[in-house]
C-alpha cells in the first residue's frame, strides 16, 4: 500500500476508532486486511463501508453517516483537478465509459479530443508557476466557452486538456470545435501586466471508428496530437492507424538514441574558424554526428530535436563538452597552435541546475584552460532571463569562458540583455550570409549586425561562408572572422588536426 493511502487509511480508521466503540474491539484487524486490496481513495471509502456492513448492525448507522460525509469529500478531491475545478483523468474516463454505453445503445458517434498547449514550459520556466497556473485557468475557461452543456472538458494533467464531444454526426462537427478552440486560444491572454500568446496542438479520435473503449480512444487522440505537434503545432489532426506505426517507429528511434551513448556511436567533427585579417585559425566548432550501425550516418538535425524533447541532450551534451575539451587539449599537447574550441549548448542544458558541474568536470578531466572554451548559445536561451540563466552566465564569465550567440539575427535579442550577459561575440546566421549580394535586405542585415557588434564592442563571426565574394564582402565590412565551406567543411578529428598543421599562424 502506498504511503499516502496508508496515511488516509490510518486517519480514517483513527476517526472511526475514537467515535465508535465497536472499532475498539478485535475487529479492527479485519478492516486492514480487507482494505489492502483497494487502490484509490474513492474505492478505499467504499471498501470501508462494505466491511462495515459485515459487522454488528447496531454500530452500522453511525458509521455509515460518518463515512458518507468523508466519502463525499474524498470523492470530490479524487475526481477533480484542484487548479481548474475540472474533472481529472479518472472522472473523465468514467464519463467517457458512460457516454460510450449510451452511444452504443443509440448508435451515435462520439469524439475524444486531446489538447496540448505548445511550448507552455517556456512560460512556466520564464514567468514562474504562479503565472503558468493562472494561464491554465484562463485556458480552461476559453476551451469551455467553445463547448456545449453536454460536452465534457477535463484536465488530465500538466498543460493537457481532454474534451469529450457528446454528439457528433460527422467528423466536420469535431473539426469545427477544434478550429474554434484554436481560434479562441490564439487571442492574447492579458493579465497581471503580461500579454501572453499561446497556441495548442489537438488530436481527435472518433467512436466507433478509432476505438470502442475509453483507453483506446484516449491513446489514439494522444497519438494524433503528437502528429499535430510534428506538423508544426497550432493545428488539429484526426487519428489515422498509420500514425500508430509512426509512433512505434518514433519509440524505436528513441530507444536507439538512448543506447547510442553507451555504445560510443557519437563522433565530433570540427569546422575551422578563420580570422579575416591575419588568415589565422582562431578556433574550431565541434559539431556532433551519430554513426548508428542500424540507421547509418546522421546529422544533428536528424536527432538533436528528439534528444532535446526527451532530455537525452543532457548526457549527449556532457559527452560533447568533455570530448571537445579533451580534443583541444590533445592538440595543444601535440604542439599545435592554441585555438578556442566552440561547443553548441541547448537551452535545456543551460537551464539544467547541473550545467555548471558538467562544465567544471569537462575542464577538470581535460586540463583545458577555461579561456580556450567557447559556448555557443541560442538567442532564445539567453533571452529567457530566468534567475538560473543569469547566474549561470555570470559564473561562466567569471571562470573566463567565452560566450557567443549562435544563428544571430533569426531570433529576438534585446541589446541590453546582450550587454548585461557580457556576450563576447555574435555569429551571423548563415541564411543572411548566403544571400549577401543577391538579396539587398540580407546584405543590409549583415552590415547592420557588424556595425552593431562594433558599437557594442563585440566580436563578430559570419557562418556559412560559401564563396570568395562573400568572404571579401565580409572583410571589407569589418567582420572579424568567418566559418564555412569556403574555408573548410566540418572535418573528422584527424583531418582537422592536419588542417591546423598546414595552416600555421601568419
Ligand atoms: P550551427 O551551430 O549553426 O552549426 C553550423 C552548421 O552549419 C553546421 O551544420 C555546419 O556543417 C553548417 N555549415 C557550416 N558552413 C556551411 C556552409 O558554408 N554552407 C552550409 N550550407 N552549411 C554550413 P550541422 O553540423 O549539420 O549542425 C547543425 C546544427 O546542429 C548546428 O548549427 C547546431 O545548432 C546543432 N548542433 C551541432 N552539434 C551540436 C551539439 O553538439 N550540441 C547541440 N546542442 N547542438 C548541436
Ligand atoms: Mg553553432
Ligand atoms: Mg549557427
Amino acid at each position: 500500500m502506498n504511503h499516502l493511502l496508508e496515511t488516509q487509511l490510518r486517519e480514517c480508521l483513527g476517526e472511526l476508532y475514537t467515535t465508535e466503540p465497536a472499532f475498539r474491539s478485535g475487529r479492527f484487524r479485519k478492516f486492514l486486511s480487507e482494505i489492502e486490496r483497494v487502490y484509490n481513495h474513492h474505492d478505499l471509502e467504499r471498501s470501508l463501508l462494505e466491511s462495515a456492513v459485515d459487522m454488528n448492525s447496531r454500530e452500522l448507522h453511525a458509521t455509515n453517516s460518518l463515512l458518507e460525509k468523508r466519502n463525499q469529500r474524498i470523492s470530490r478531491l479524487s475526481t477533480t483537478d484542484t487548479l481548474t475545478g475540472l474533472p481529472n483523468r479518472h472522472l473523465y474516463n468514467d464519463r467517457v465509459s458512460q457516454e460510450l454505453k449510451r452511444a452504443k445503445r443509440h448508435d451515435r458517434k462520439l469524439a475524444v479530443m486531446f489538447i496540448d498547449l505548445d511550448r507552455f514550459k517556456i512560460i512556466n520556466d520564464s514567468l514562474g508557476h504562479h503565472i503558468g497556473d493562472l494561464l491554465l485557468r484562463y485556458v480552461a475557461k476559453r476551451i469551455k466557452s467553445c463547448l456545449r452543456e453536454a460536452d465534457t472538458i477535463a484536465r488530465p494533467g500538466g498543460d493537457e486538456f481532454a474534451v469529450l464531444l457528446d454528439e457528433v454526426r460527422e467528423m466536420e462537427d469535431a473539426a469545427a470545435v477544434a478550429k474554434k478552440i484554436l481560434s479562441v486560444l490564439s487571442e492574447p491572454f492579458r493579465f497581471k501586466g503580461h500579454e501572453l500568446m499561446l497556441t495548442a496542438s489537438i488530436g481527435i479520435s472518433i467512436y466507433p471508428s478509432d476505438g470502442v473503449d475509453a483507453v483506446t480512444l484516449f491513446r489514439n487522440a494522444d497519438t494524433a496530437m503528437y502528429r499535430a505537434k510534428d506538423l508544426g503545432r497550432n493545428n488539429f489532426q484526426f487519428y489515422h492507424p498509420a500514425m500508430s506505426i509512426k509512433a512505434l517507429e518514433h519509440m524505436a528511434f528513441e530507444s536507439r538514441l538512448r543506447k547510442a551513448l553507451e555504445h560510443n556511436e557519437f563522433v565530433l567533427h570540427y569546422q575551422p574558424q578563420i580570422d579575416l585579417v591575419s588568415g589565422r585559425v582562431t578556433g574550431m566548432e565541434a559539431l556532433v554526428r551519430w554513426e548508428s550501425p542500424e540507421i547509418g550516418f546522421m546529422m544533428p538535425a536528424d536527432f538533436i530535436p528528439l534528444a532535446e524533447e526527451t532530455g537525452l541532450i543532457l548526457p549527449i551534451g556532457e559527452w560533447v563538452l568533455q570530448s571537445a575539451c579533451l580534443q583541444n587539449k590533445a592538440w595543444q599537447d601535440a604542439g599545435l597552435q592554441e585555438i578556442n574550441i566552440a561547443v553548441n549548448i541547448s537551452q535545456r542544458q543551460l537551464q539544467n541546475p547541473c550545467f555548471m558541474t558538467s562544465i567544471d568536470t569537462a575542464l577538470e578531466i581535460s586540463g583545458l584552460a577555461p579561456e580556450r572554451l567557447e559556448l555557443e548559445l541560442t538567442e532564445s536561451a539567453v533571452m529567457q532571463e530566468t534567475e538560473l540563466t543569469l547566474m549561470t552566465l555570470q559564473q561562466l564569465k567569471r571562470k573566463g569562458i567565452s560566450l557567443s550567440i549562435d544563428d544571430f539575427g533569426t531570433g529576438y535579442s534585446s541589446l541590453s540583455v546582450l550587454k548585461r550577459f557580457t556576450i563576447d561575440r555574435l555569429k551571423i546566421d548563415r541564411s543572411f550570409v548566403s544571400d549577401i549580394s543577391d538579396n539587398p535586405d540580407a546584405t543590409a542585415i549583415v552590415e547592420a549586425i557588424i556595425a552593431m557588434a562594433y558599437s557594442l564592442n563585440l566580436n563578430v563571426i559570419a557562418e556559412g561562408v560559401g564563396t570568395k565574394a562573400q568572404s571579401d564582402f565580409l572583410r571589407e565590412n569589418g567582420c572579424d572572422q568567418i566559418q564555412g565551406f569556403w574555408i573548410s567543411r566540418p572535418l573528422p578529428a584527424d583531418q582537422a588536426e592536419r588542417f591546423l598543421r598546414e595552416c600555421p599562424p601568419v
